[in-house]
Parts: C-alpha cells; sequence; structure tokens
C-alpha cells in the first residue's frame, strides 16, 4: 500500500478521463509523452486568455506561490481574504487532500464568493462542468460561502480592436451543483487507486482521446500492432468492436465487411502492394493549366484577436512559399513572404500574392479548403487586391481528393496529410525528421517568438532560416508529389485501379 498523495483539480480530472492515467502521471510521469510544441502553444494561449479576464476584475489580487506549492497559495489567500479584499485571482482552497485552484473568486457579499473559471474555448464543454464541481466542492468544504459558479469562455463574435467583449460568461450554479453529490465517490476512489502499488487495469478505449488526448498512449498501446484496424480510414468507433472481439490484425479482417475504399486499404496492408488507379488519376488531371503553382501558407489563429476587425481564433497568414513550373519539366521557381515585424502581416501578404502570381494557371494546395479560407478573408478586407486574391482562390486545386480516390501505400498508415504521404510516395528525403521546424504548430510558436519574444539577433536569424526551409518544404514536397501524380499519368490506360 502506498501513501495517501493530496491532488489538485486537475489531478481529479486526469483521473476522471482515466485512473490509470492519473496513476502513471503519479508515479511514472517519465512515460508521459514530451509536450508538444502545439501543446505548449495552446498552454500559452491559455495563460493569456486567463490574465485578459483578470483585466475584468480591476484591483483583484494574484496568489503568487508557485502551482505546485499548495501551502504558500493557501496562506496567501487566507490572508488576502482576511484583509477584505474583493477579487482574488488563482484562490486556493483543500478539503481532505484535495486542492483546487479558482481563476477568480469574486466576494459578492461580505462573506459571499462566486467563482469563475475562465476557458480558451468558444462553448462550455462538459468537462468543464465536471471542473465546476469539484471546485465548488473544494470551496465549500473549506469553508467559503459560494453561491454562484460561472464559465468565462471566449465570445467567439467578438472582433478586434476588443471593447470589454472578448469573453461570455455562463452561469453554472445549477449543472455543477447537480454532479456535486458524485464529488466524494470520484475523489474517494481515485484516491483508494493510488494506494496501490500497481496501477489500476484499464484497457485503451475511446477515453485515451477524449476529452484530450492522454500522454501514455505510447506506454498503453503497445501491443497494438502496425498497421492494424486502427490504420483503416474513417474505421470511426468499429475499430472498438473489433478490438472487444481480439480481430484487430490485418490477417484477421475481412474485405467485405468494409466500404471501398477501406477494403482497398486493407488489401494492401495485407499484400504490401500499393494500389494506384491511373485512369482516375489522369481524368483528375486534365483540367488542371499550366503554369502550375504550389502554394502553401503558414499561420496562427490567436484566442485573442489583435488586428483590426479579426475574431477569435481567425487564422492571421503571416508567411506563404510559392513554386512554379510552367511544364513538367522546366526549372523550378520560387517566390515567397514572411513577415518578420511585429504589426499586422496580412496586408503584405495580400501584396506579395497580389505581385507573384500570374493571371493564368491552377494552383495547387494540398488540402485547398485552408488555403482558400485565408485567400477570401484577404480578399474580404483589402479590396485592392481583391480581383486578384479571389482569381487565386478560384484556380485553386487540390491533390488530396486524388490521392485519396486513386492511390494507396502501406506506409500512408491511415492519413493522407501531406506529411505522410510525401515521404511513403517519394522517399524518405521527403520526410520532416531532423527539421528545426516540422509541423504547422511550430511554425506559429517559432514566430509568435520572433515577433513577440525578444530573440538575439543570431536566435532571429536562425527562426526566420528554419521558417522559411519549413514551409518551402511543404510547396516542394507538394510539387515532387504533383510531379509523381503526372508521371502516373503517362499511360493511363495500362491501369484502371491495380496493386503494383
Ligand atoms: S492511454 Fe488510455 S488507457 Fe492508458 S492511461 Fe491513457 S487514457 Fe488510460
Amino acid at each position: 500500500m502506498k501513501k495517501v498523495i493530496n491532488l489538485s483539480k486537475s489531478k481529479i480530472m486526469q483521473g476522471l478521463q482515466c485512473a490509470k492515467s492519473l496513476y502513471l502521471s503519479v508515479y511514472s510521469p517519465d512515460l508521459a509523452a514530451p509536450i508538444s510544441d502545439s501543446q505548449q502553444a495552446l498552454f500559452d494561449q491559455g495563460h493569456e486568455v486567463g490574465l485578459e479576464a483578470q483585466k475584468l476584475y480591476p484591483g483583484g489580487k494574484l496568489v503568487k506561490a508557485d502551482y505546485w506549492n499548495t501551502k504558500e497559495a493557501l496562506d496567501q489567500t487566507e490572508s488576502f481574504i482576511k484583509e477584505g479584499i474583493k477579487t482574488i485571482f488563482e484562490a486556493t482552497k483543500a478539503f481532505e487532500g484535495v486542492s483546487a485552484r479558482a481563476d477568480i473568486l469574486h466576494r459578492k457579499d461580505k462573506n459571499v464568493w462566486e467563482i469563475i473559471e475562465v476557458k480558451s474555448s468558444t462553448s462550455v464543454k462538459d468537462e468543464h462542468l465536471y471542473d465546476a464541481a469539484i471546485q465548488l466542492w473544494v470551496f465549500r468544504k473549506a469553508g467559503l460561502k459560494i453561491d454562484k459558479i460561472s464559465i468565462m469562455h471566449i465570445n467567439n463574435k467578438c472582433t478586434a480592436p476588443i471593447k470589454g467583449n472578448l469573453f461570455t460568461k455562463v452561469d453554472v450554479t445549477k449543472d455543477a451543483t447537480a454532479l456535486l453529490k458524485k464529488v466524494p465517490m470520484i475523489v474517494y476512489e481515485l484516491k483508494a487507486h493510488l494506494e496501490f502499488s500497481l496501477p489500476p487495469i484499464i484497457d485503451i478505449g475511446p477515453h485515451c482521446m477524449a476529452p484530450y488526448e492522454c500522454p501514455f498512449i505510447d506506454h498503453c498501446w503497445k501491443h497494438i500492432p502496425v498497421p492494424s484496424a486502427f490504420d483503416i480510414p474513417r474505421i470511426g468507433n468499429k475499430v472498438w468492436e473489433l478490438y472487444k472481439d481480439n480481430k484487430i490484425e490485418i490477417k484477421q479482417l475481412n474485405e467485405k465487411n468494409f466500404n471501398i475504399k477501406q477494403a482497398r486499404v486493407l488489401s494492401v496492408l495485407k499484400t504490401g502492394k500499393r494500389f494506384i488507379d491511373k485512369e482516375e488519376i489522369s481524368k483528375q488531371l486534365k483540367n488542371w493549366q499550366w503554369p502550375i503553382y504550389f502554394l502553401d501558407f503558414e499561420s496562427f489563429n490567436p484566442a485573442i484577436p489583435i488586428y483590426k476587425g479579426t475574431h477569435p481564433y481567425q487564422q492571421i497568414p503571416f508567411q506563404f512559399s510559392c513554386h512554379v513550373l510552367e511544364k513538367l519539366n522546366s526549372k523550378l521557381k520560387h517566390f515567397e513572404y514572411l513577415h518578420t515585424e511585429n504589426s499586422d502581416p496580412r496586408e503584405r501578404v495580400a501584396r506579395a500574392l497580389a505581385e507573384g502570381f500570374g493571371e493564368k494557371g491552377s494552383i495547387v494546395a494540398y488540402n485547398k479548403k485552408f488555403e482558400n479560407g485565408v485567400l477570401m478573408n484577404l480578399a474580404a478586407v483589402f479590396p485592392k487586391y481583391r480581383k486578384k486574391l479571389t482569381s487565386i482562390a478560384s484556380r485553386l486545386v487540390d491533390p488530396w481528393p486524388i490521392l485519396e480516390a486513386s492511390v494507396y501505400d502501406k506506409d500512408f498508415l491511415g492519413s493522407y496529410s501531406l506529411k505522410s504521404v510525401a515521404p511513403a510516395l517519394l522517399g524518405k528525403h521527403m520526410s520532416y525528421e531532423g527539421m528545426a521546424i516540422d509541423e504547422g504548430g511550430g511554425a506559429s510558436l517559432a514566430y509568435l517568438n520572433l515577433i513577440k519574444g525578444q530573440p538575439t539577433k543570431s536566435e532571429r536569424e536562425k527562426t526566420i532560416k528554419a521558417l522559411l526551409e519549413y514551409c518551402r518544404q511543404d510547396t516542394l514536397a507538394t510539387v515532387e508529389l504533383v510531379k509523381w501524380l503526372f508521371a502516373q499519368n503517362e499511360y493511363p490506360r495500362r491501369n484502371s485501379g491495380r496493386y503494383l
């Protein structure tokens, strides 16, 4: 039996998703996946949103104790309460070994308080209600009279410059109270799990991904072979039925039980042979026009809108790369733009696009929905470039659906993302491994550090180089992919859907 340890509200929430995840985070944290750049960006954003919410309560006092120093946080909170402070940020209370920090604890009356939890989401989620219930339980049991608990989330209708309407406050007292009676049992059970010398026996399931991706997936999913039923695209919950029946190995699956595309994937995984439908590729490429441009944007989407007229989470393009091929075997040309100042990048991006693109030719964007959205947003804001930008958007073509309809390789592993497809079809040199920036989230983070941080001259140069290389790699991979498609197109009639 292990000694019972104290738990924070976040740990209880982690345990609610999976008691094993809580256990491992307490006793084997080294098994957790490292925090990715994208996750770090989300944490940083959450912190910024919290600070913005505090501005709505001027005069509020912050409990400055570090998050792990519960004793000091409790003492500071207590002394603020005794001093008669009206609003306390990060107020901390504990009951029976569970501590909870309230984003905002606001005194409504002499001894009556409201708790306000700040969330970066744009609506109240189910998990927020449990979060509120635990908060309410701890604070009330610790002796504070809490008569209201609210969730303050981002109001996605507001636009910059923000005039006090960044948040929507929702009273969740009723919902949290309804869950309140479950909290003591939840706490009791989670603590009981932690007293054992081995983690609870909990199998993998949909709970590994929701509401949050568990950091112990690499550890718990080791027994899943690669490939397996989990690598069949759009398989949905059916995969969990197969898992329950112990039938996730590729050789155990029958094509008859899947739709055409899934059955095709299954055959590829069974034989290891790539599927190519050259006729379909030929049909799709017929309407593409030369010269062909290859476009990719990098963007960031701040929860708190910064630039005039933008709303929360709007994608703000700060960079693009474009390769150009006059003809299939022509020399590759390239133009690009990266905004390196701390100012609204959109007009400069719009201008560089308008100046760089010619009037004719198809424009390839991998998964073009995103590029189309960015172009149309720019067109709406900058009338000077509207005609050109809408023309660019109207000429977008997308290799993704062509590949989805006509190609499958065993190394796609269920994904048609550029980062899966390019190395599988073109070879390892098209992988992003070893690059200083190797994913979109990392590019956003690097850009924000560039404009908002205080990088030294050499750090700045390094970041700019890494951003340019990353975006260029995206368009270069698309160029090679399209050349590969055209190469299949050469003798289309010899193949109308074969495994090669
Ligand atoms: S990966 Fe799944 S089973 Fe393992 S700890 Fe996480 S949620 Fe629990």
